[in-house]
């Protein structure tokens, strides 16, 4: 019998009040693990009740003792991450040394957090008039959410509730039904660690807990990652609530390689990049855009035999590189864009559609593809495929690769490999993506930089971690001070100026 997966409200768990439940499955062996209850309009409101009830006293704790709590729990996360990555590699199906990659990018942006005495100093001007100072500092806005997809069930949650309780927040979140159990263990770690109940919440649903969520009149911003259709309207709705909203999308992050890059290298950054994880990651590379015919031959014969000889296995297995998708719902989703691929004329080079791994024959396995020779009108090139597909897109020239990346409909990451100082910089300079590497395949900022696309691949004004963060978690206040001295300027009627 699956066991319930409950909410936490309030630092207790409790089911949803409704009567409608989602499955969770284990994609290794496409066995049901778990029944997740799923969280209702009134189990939405009790969660932002006591995250309204918590937030006074949270707001006034001294920022210093509140980054004290989260260093308690950043040490409790050290001594057990091996216990959450197996909880996350059991739900979501990557490998588990790629559940610890996640975790550990996620303490960072912890340790980021624990400097909020720090992050929340403000500004002084001294003698802005005669005797008048001015100081500006940074107060947290009230109960904000957090809206999570899948692909990260540790990391994306992490990118946002520290980096929101250090500034004096209190959270809800509402993470991906597909792989819910990270959020709680994440839960019950913060209390233990001494966290104030209220302070941060877990509900579990689908639209009518997000739904639930946007139009709550205690909640006073949201941040979201998901797909792109999901996250326009996410921000649409937020914010036509009055909301505060940060809303990252979906990608599509192509690697330009030069004639004179290192092919060897490019060949290894791309493997990593296009089907680590499944090519579940938002800053997958799924197009390769080689420079000139003989740069794409080159690397198409290095890359064909190393996508042949990927090692596909249960998350659980250590020499696995890769494991299996999150749903079959997932894997029959990739498996139709293989098929678009080879129905629109692209030439599929390794077919993964036939990948079978003995024992695990109901897991969600699919074996890496490689297309070339795709064009810029092909549904696999426009759309985010999130598989293990990577498509090569030849082009002519530099400008060619940079008009084609400019003119995709997202702009999250990208790449270039070359070891000419001039086109990378020009690169850097002109290409309309938020995140850029160069000789650098999935430049994911640190947590001390800020995370976020640009175009389809972001709704809002704030990236999310480092200075975004703190800016996007807090309102400004400045203040203005004069002390009278016995002199009495009397009454003035005109805009105060220094004249
Ligand atoms: P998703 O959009 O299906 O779901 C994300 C969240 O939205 C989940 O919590 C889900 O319950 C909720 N949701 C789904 N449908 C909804 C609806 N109709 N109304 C309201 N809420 C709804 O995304 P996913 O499949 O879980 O995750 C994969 C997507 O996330 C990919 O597109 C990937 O690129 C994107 N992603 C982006 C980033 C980034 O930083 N830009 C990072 C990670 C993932």
């Amino acid at each position: 019998m699956p066991v319930t997966i409950l909410n936490f409200i309030n630092g207790e768990l409790v089911p949803s009040r409704g009567p409608r439940t989602a499955p969770v499955y284990n994609p290794a062996t496409g066995e049901q693990s778990a029944t997740l209850g799923l969280a209702t309009m009134e189990d939405v409101r009790s969660a932002t009740e006591a995250a309204r009830k918590a937030f006074p006293a949270w707001a006034n704790t001294p920022p210093l003792r509140r980054a004290r709590i989260l260093n308690r729990f950043l040490r409790i996360m050290e001594d057990r991450i091996d216990e959450l990555a197996q909880v996350i590699t059991a739900e979501h199906g990557k490998v588990l040394s790629d559940a610890k990659g996640e975790i550990q990018r996620g303490m960072e942006v912890v340790e980021f957090a624990t400097g909020a005495p720090q992050l929340l100093k403000g500004e002084i001007s001294e003698n802005v008039g005669t005797r008048v100072d001015s100081h500006s500092l940074r107060q947290p806005l009230g109960v904000v959410a957090g809206i999570t997809p899948f692909n990260f069930p540790a990391m994306v949650p992490m990118w946002m509730f520290p980096v929101a309780l250090a500034c004096g927040n209190t959270f809800i979140l509402k993470p991906s039904e597909r792989d819910p159990s990270a959020s709680l263990m994440l839960a019950r770690w913060l209390k233990e660690a001494g966290l104030p109940d209220g302070v941060f919440n877990v509900v579990h649903g689908d639209k009518e807990a997000v739904d639930a969520i946007l139009t709550d009149p205690d909640v006073v911003a949201v941040s979201f990652v998901g797909s792109t259709p999901i996250a326009r309207y996410i921000y649409e709705t937020a914010t036509s609530h009055g909301k505060r909203c940060q809303a990252l999308g979906g990608a599509k992050n192509h690697m330009i390689v030069m004639p004179d890059a290192d092919m060897d290298q490019a060949v290894d950054a791309l493997m990593g990049a296009a089907y680590g994880s499944a090519g579940e990651r938002c800053m997958a590379i799924s197009v390769a855009v080689p420079i000139g015919d003989t740069t794409a031959d080159h690397l198409i014969e290095k890359l064909a035999p190393k996508v042949r000889a990927l090692n596909i296995g249960p998350g659980t297995d250590p020499d696995a590189e890769m494991g299996p998708l999150v749903t079959k719902q997932h894997l029959d989703k990739v498996r139709g864009y293989i098929d678009a691929g080879v129905d629109e004329g692209a030439k599929l080079i390794v077919d993964g559609r036939d990948f079978h791994r003995q024992g695990y024959e109901k897991g969600y396995f699919i074996g890496g593809s490689l297309f070339d020779r795709v064009t810029t009108d092909m549904k696999i090139y426009r759309e985010e495929i999130f598989g293990p597909v990577l498509v090569v897109a030849r082009a002519k020239s530099y400008d060619d690769a940079a008009d084609m990346i400019n003119q995709h409909e997202f702009g999250n990451g990208t790449a270039i490999f070359t070891r000419d100082g001039d086109a990378a910089r020009e690169f850097a300079h002109q290409i309309q993506v938020g995140m850029v590497g160069i000789n650098v395949p999935i430049p994911v900022p640190m947590a001390f930089h800020s995370f976020g696309g640009w175009k389809a691949s972001l709704f809002g004004d704030h990236h999310m971690h480092g200075p975004e963060g703190v800016r996007f978690y807090t309102k400004l206040k400045t203040i203005t001070t004069r002390w009278p001295t016995g002199i009495r300027a009397g009454a003035e009627f005109v805009m105060p100026t220094m004249s």
